[in-house]
């Protein structure tokens, strides 16, 4: 595409402060939109990031704390992006949490949480964004869901569920947009290395007493065919292109990028 294919649009990327969200955001960026991030961290490091993409991609960066698991502050998110751009034409729904235990051990606060960041932040973002996208007859809603949305993994009962979910609102809202210019899709990574699977390399190179680099590779032979692990930036292609005019009749798919995983 073009360096200026989405230029006038606004993107607001949940969690992207880091990992994927930040790919994502990097490469609607370097197709021109202006981006609304969101996510944890400390406040100088965020600063630098919107400083650095305004610099590289000459697009316009503001960030809005919200704290997506409680529906307040997404209404504060969505509303400052209003203020800020008009409203929304890009969403994606990225961020998201994990935690690892058997159904019998998992804390229940903790499934609480992953419900309410994974899937309900989804259908609370979505619910928000939906009228100015209709009202523009243009939108894209992207959903990042996972291949554990497809098959499940053991120990993962929340996260598992919380993805299948999605996937479910992703179908759900395509339909309810079939005859508008919105579209609604999920994306399904394998193992990608961001902070959040860096936790499970560690918990496993504890585990069996393995190098850091032994242990990613451990990750990777159990289920990830190509051995390699999926890209921020492969994933930002995808997002890309789902914003494209090419992309417009694929509606309420869950596509995997995922090294062959959910081939096996
Ligand atoms: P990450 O931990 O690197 O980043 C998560 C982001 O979400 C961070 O910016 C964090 O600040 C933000 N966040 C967490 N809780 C939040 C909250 N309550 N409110 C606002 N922001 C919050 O994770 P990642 O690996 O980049 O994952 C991004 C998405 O991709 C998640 O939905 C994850 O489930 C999915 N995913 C990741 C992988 C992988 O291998 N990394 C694989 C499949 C799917």
């Amino acid at each position: 595409m073009s360096a200026s294919t989405l230029r006038g649009k606004t993107a607001l990327i949940t969690g992207s402060t880091s990992g994927i969200g930040l790919g994502i955001a990097r490469s609607l960026a370097a197709e021109g939109a202006n981006l609304i991030l969101n996510g944890f961290g400390d406040a100088n490091e965020i600063a630098k990031i919107q400083a650095d993409l305004h610099t590289e991609f000459g697009v316009d960066v503001g960030y809005h704390g919200a704290d997506i698991s409680k529906a307040s502050e997404i209404v504060a998110m969505m509303s400052y992006a209003t203020a800020r751009a008009g409203g929304v034409d890009i969403l994606v729904n990225n961020a998201g949490i994990q935690h690892v235990a058997a159904i019998e051990d998992f804390p229940v606060e903790k499934w609480d949480a992953i419900i309410a960041i994974n899937l309900s932040s989804c259908f609370h973002t979505t619910r928000l964004a939906l009228p100015y996208m209709k009202e523009k007859n243009w939108g894209r809603i992207i959903n990042l869901a996972s291949v554990h949305g497809l098959v499940a993994s053991a120990q993962k009962s929340a996260y598992v569920a919380a993805k299948h979910g999605l996937i479910g609102l992703t179908k759900t809202t395509a339909l309810e947009t079939a005859q508008t210019g919105v579209t609604c899709n999920a994306i399904c990574p394998g193992w990608v290395l961001t902070p959040l699977v860096q936790k499970q390399v560690d918990a496993r190179a504890a585990k069996d007493n393995l190098s850091n680099e032994e242990a990613k590779k451990a990750l990777l032979a159990e289920k990830q065919p190509s051995g390699e692990f999926v890209t921020p930036e492969q994933l930002g292609a995808l997002a890309v292109f789902f914003c494209s005019d090419a992309a417009t009749q694929i509606r309420g798919v869950a596509w995997n990028m995922d090294g062959g995983w959910v081939a096996q």
